[in-house]
């Protein structure tokens, strides 16, 4: 141990070079020793983990020094009526935000009483979008024009680098000189970013080879991965998923002690005009907590809670009752690659019975998918219950309605 930390003080063994000369585990120690030598922070609690390190440190996270414990709750049991989900399930959940699971547990509470949640998915393809340089409008269209008359060819070449993923579509942007073309796969049950990644470059080297467009960036941004975007909201990306309950009066009365013409009112005023007026992607109460939640439980890219925000919570009042729903337009999961196959975030995807490859291909993820969108139904139900039992109560109250 000391050896290794005078060379690295000495600079002759750079931090990330410790794997390569020792087992992943005793390289981890070794640079946490070292860091808590050079700054005189302890990792006491950060260095005790239950994980198994050679994953972690080889495929998920380098120059690892420890790991960070998030309290794992679970809500439910939750009704969800999918094509690939159709079970009850308890949701886990993993936060430091107090009132959280409590606030989902009662949305899953009136989804499971109402018969449960109706979900579909709509559309299902991860996107990646490199950008070309032309020389000018015309070479630009023409690349344009090119590129839809070879898509079966670059549907070839792209399926080479994968064995489950499947190029489904190409839209191409041109924007001046600038072209921009939106690919988009079927990535099975991985979320699929590294596969759609390795498999545009293919589609792109050939068409900067046969078209004379220079290649500047592999992701030219329109594709749009973790940024707020609204080609996301309009054209969906990785899976777009709604869900939706009937509640009667009756429940309405006795779990969230209001009533549907109140909680339509909470929902327009707030959910849907004041989201316009603040100029939001999002059209929701907090579909971000439940997505954040559950995404650190199951291992999912926490980035991508950005483009899970985008969700569209509706609420019409019907004969005795209203219904309620969320749709997600770009919800990426997956329970197949990244941090899915780490032990601690793999029991939560064991837990919604959907841990690893699905039988058909995708039918995993979706079912991930679909069980997020009924949580985030439950999530938005209560909240927006909550608004509407406490404050628009009080409001009416005080405008002598
Ligand atoms: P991945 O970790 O690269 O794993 C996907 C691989 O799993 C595929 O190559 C696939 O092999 C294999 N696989 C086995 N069974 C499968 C099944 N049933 N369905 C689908 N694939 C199966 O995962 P990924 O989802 O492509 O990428 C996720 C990672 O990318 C995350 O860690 C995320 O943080 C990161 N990420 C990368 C980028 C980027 O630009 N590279 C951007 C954002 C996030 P075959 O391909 O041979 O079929």
């Amino acid at each position: 141990m000391k050896e290794y930390i005078k060379r690295l003080k000495k600079g002759t063994l750079k931090m990330h070079a410790l794997e390569s000369e020792l087992p992943a585990e005793e390289a981890v120690s070794v640079r946490r020793a070292y860091i808590e030598e050079e700054t005189g922070q302890k990792f006491n609690k950060a260095g005790k983990y239950s994980i198994e390190v050679e994953r972690a440190a080889l495929k998920n996270c380098e120059n690892m020094i420890g790991a960070i414990q998030i309290p794992l709750g679970v809500a439910g049991k939750l009704k969800v009526n999918g094509e690939y989900a159709r079970d009850e399930y308890y949701i886990p959940l993993a936060t430091t935000e107090g009132a959280l699971v409590a606030s989902i547990n009662r949305g899953c509470k009136a989804i499971t009483k109402a018969g449960g949640a109706d979900v579909r998915i709509q559309r299902d393809g991860m996107t990646r979008a490199p950008v070309f340089a032309a020389k000018n409008v015309i070479h630009a269209a023409d690349t344009i024009r090119w590129i839809e008359e070879n898509k079966g060819t670059l549907k070839s070449i792209a399926e080479q680098t994968t064995s489950h993923g499947k190029m489904t579509d190409i839209t191409c942007f041109l924007t001046g000189t600038n072209v921009y073309v939106r690919i988009e796969f079927f990535t099975g049950d991985a979320m699929g970013m590294n596969m759609v990644t390795i498999a545009s470059e293919k589609i792109a080297e050939k068409i900067a080879a046969d078209t004379g467009v220079v290649l500047v960036a592999l992701s030219g941004n329109m594709c749009t991965d973790k940024k707020p975007a609204a080609i996301n909201l309009i054209m969906g990306r990785g899976k777009t998923v709604s869900a939706g309950v009937f509640l009667t009066d009756d429940m309405i009365r006795d779990i969230f002690k209001t009533d549907a013409k109140t909680l339509m009112e909470v929902n327009n005023r707030k959910n849907l005009v004041g989201s316009a007026r603040a100029g939001a992607l999002g059209f929701n109460a907090h579909a971000a907590n439940v997505i954040a939640a559950m995404f650190l439980a199951c291992g999912q890219d926490p980035a991508h809670v950005v483009e899970g925000s985008n969700t569209i919570t509706t609420v019409d009042q019907m004969e005795g009752g209203v219904y309620v729903a969320v749709t997600l337009p770009s919800l990426q999961v997956g329970t197949v690659g990244g941090g899915t196959g780490l032990e601690t975030q793999r029991e939560c995807l064991e837990l919604l019975g959907c841990a690893g490859g699905g039988e058909p291909s995708g039918a995993n993820s979706r079912k991930l998918a679909e069980i997020i969108a009924s949580a985030v139904l439950a999530g938005e139900l209560s909240l927006i219950g909550a608004l509407g039992a406490g404050h628009l109560a009080r409001a009416h109250k005080q405008l002598g309605r």
